[in-house]
C-alpha cells in the first residue's frame, strides 16, 4: 500500500487543503506516515508570510534534498506560499522537487499522482475550515500574500454550502469561514452577494452548531455583517479585526487604508451592536522607521481598546513587497525583539483580567478533543476550556462552570449537557 507524508505550517487555510490533499490521498488507497523515509509521496505545504517561516521551509528542503538523494524514487510535491509563479525558476532551485502547486491551486489526484480521476470524501474535524475566498488584493506594504496567492477570486455561495454539508455529514459541528479579507468576499461574484449573505445561508444548514470568519479588514468590515452577526444565533460571536498598528503614520505607510479614529468607531459599532463580543487582533511591531513614541502609541492603544487576544510579530521584509523595496529595516532585531516582550507583557495583563471575570460563570462549550485526560474545547468567544469527565464528549455542546483562568484558558467542571 503506498504510503504518504504531510508536512505543514502557516495559516489555516493551508491547514484546511492539506486536509483535502490527505484526503484525496486516502481515497485512492494511501496510507499516512509520520516518517518521510518511509513515505511513496511527500507533500510540503509552506508559508513565507514571516523570514521565521521561511527558514523553516528551507530548512525542510535542504533535508529533503538529501532524502531524494538517497531515495530518488520518493516523490515531492511542494504547494502553499513558498512557490512563486515563475515555475521555471523553481524547477531549476529546486530539482529534486517532482511537483509544484501555486497556493490555492487545488491540485487534484491527478496532478499529484497522475492516475485517473475520483470522487472526493471530506475529511471533518470538530471545528472545520472552509476556503470562502483565495487570493487578496489590498497590497499592504509589508505582505507577502498578493504576490503568492493572487487576486481575489471568491467561490460562489452553492458551492460553499455544498461543501459545508459535506462536511457536516461527516462530523464537523463549527464551521470557520476562511479569506485573507473576508470582508470583500463575493464582489467578484454575479449578483454580488456579500459575506451576511453567505453566513445567512450556512446558518440555515441542520447539524451546524457554530459558525466563525476570519479574517476581518477593518476598512471593509459593514454595518449589515455586525447587524447579521448580532441576529444570527449560529455565529459566534467573536472576531478577529488585526489593526497591525496604534500608530497613524505606521498604519498609512502599511497602506492599511483606515485611521485609528476610524478603528475605534468601529470597536464601538461592534461592541455596542453584538453583546459580549470578543475580539482579537494582530500587531506588527519594529516596522521601518517605527519610532519608539510611535510603538508606545500601540501599546496605549492595546490598553485601550482590549483586546481578548493579540498575535504579535515582528516585522521582516518580505520579496517584492513595496516595505522591502522602499523602507530601510532599520529597527534593530533586539529592539523588535524587546517591543515583542512588551507587547505580549501589556495583553498577558489584559487577558489576565478579561479571563478571571469568567470565574464562577458557566459557559457554553463546544467539546473539540482530549488531551492529557481532560476535554477541551472553546466557547463563542474562542477562550479554550478544560475539564474533566469519564464519560465521552467529543462533538457535543456542554456547559462548564469555570473555576479557574488563565491569560491562555480557562478550567472548570462540568454541569450538563445543553
Ligand atoms: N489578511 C490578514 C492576515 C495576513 S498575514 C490581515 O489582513 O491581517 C497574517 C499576519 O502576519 C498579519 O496579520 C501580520 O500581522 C503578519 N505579517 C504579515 N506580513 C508580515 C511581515 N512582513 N513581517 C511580520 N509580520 C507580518
Ligand atoms: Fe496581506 Fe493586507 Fe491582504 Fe492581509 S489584507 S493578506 S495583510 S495584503
Amino acid at each position: 500500500m503506498p504510503t504518504y507524508y504531510a508536512w505543514t505550517i502557516g495559516c489555516q487555510m493551508n491547514h484546511v487543503e492539506t486536509d483535502r490533499l490527505s484526503a484525496l490521498l486516502e481515497s485512492h488507497g494511501y496510507k499516512h506516515t509520520t516518517i518521510a523515509e518511509q513515505a511513496d509521496l511527500i507533500v510540503l505545504n509552506t508559508c513565507v508570510v514571516r523570514d521565521s517561516a521561511q527558514n523553516r521551509v528551507e530548512n525542510k528542503l535542504m533535508r529533503l534534498k538529501h532524502l531524494k538523494t538517497a531515495q530518488p524514487e520518493i516523490k515531492i510535491a511542494l504547494t502553499g506560499c513558498f512557490v512563486t509563479d515563475d515555475l521555471l525558476e523553481m524547477r531549476h532551485r529546486y530539482p529534486f522537487i517532482d511537483y509544484f502547486f501555486q497556493a490555492g491551486s487545488q491540485p487534484t489526484f491527478d496532478d499529484l499522482v497522475d492516475v485517473t480521476k475520483y470522487v472526493l470524501p471530506y475529511p471533518a474535524a470538530i471545528s472545520s475550515g472552509i476556503t470562502i475566498m483565495q487570493g487578496c488584493d489590498n497590497f499592504c506594504s509589508y505582505c507577502v500574500v498578493p504576490y503568492r496567492r493572487g487576486r481575489e477570486k471568491s467561490r460562489p455561495i452553492v458551492e460553499i454550502v455544498q461543501e459545508a454539508r459535506c462536511l457536516v455529514d461527516g462530523g464537523a459541528r463549527e464551521l470557520v469561514l476562511l479569506g485573507q479579507n473576508v470582508d470583500s468576499y463575493g464582489h467578484d461574484l454575479e449578483g454580488k452577494p456579500d459575506l451576511a449573505d453567505l453566513l445567512v445561508q450556512i446558518d440555515k444548514i441542520e447539524g451546524v452548531k457554530r459558525i466563525r470568519f476570519l479574517t476581518n479588514h477593518p476598512k471593509d468590515m459593514s454595518s449589515k455583517l455586525i447587524r447579521t452577526i448580532a441576529r444570527l444565533e449560529k455565529v459566534c460571536k467573536q472576531l478577529n479585526l488585526p489593526v497591525q498598528s496604534g500608530d497613524n503614520d505606521i498604519l498609512q505607510r502599511m497602506n492599511r487604508g483606515y485611521t485609528l479614529q476610524h478603528y475605534y468607531n468601529l470597536l464601538s459599532e461592534i461592541r455596542s451592536g453584538v453583546a459580549d463580543v470578543a475580539i482579537s487582533t494582530d500587531i506588527i511591531v519594529g516596522f521601518p522607521g517605527e519610532a519608539n513614541e510611535q510603538f508606545e502609541n500601540t501599546l496605549r492603544f492595546l490598553e485601550k481598546a482590549r483586546f481578548d487576544t493579540v498575535h504579535v510579530a515582528m516585522y521582516s521584509p518580505r520579496p517584492q513587497t513595496k516595505a522591502s523595496r522602499e523602507y530601510v529595516d532599520d529597527v534593530l532585531p533586539e529592539e523588535k525583539e524587546r517591543r515583542r516582550k512588551l507587547v505580549e507583557e501589556m495583553q498577558a495583563s489584559i487577558a489576565t483580567e478579561i479571563n478571571s471575570t469568567f470565574i464562577g460563570q458557566t459557559v457554553e462549550v463546544l467539546v473539540e478533543g482530549r488531551k492529557r485526560g481532560k476535554w477541551h474545547g472553546r466557547t463563542q468567544s474562542d477562550k479554550i476550556v478544560f475539564f474533566e469527565h469519564p464519560d465521552n464528549w467529543l462533538g457535543h455542546l456542554v456547559l462548564v462552570r469555570v473555576e479557574y483562568s488563565s491569560p491562555w484558558f480557562l478550567r472548570g467542571s462540568l454541569v450538563s449537557k445543553c
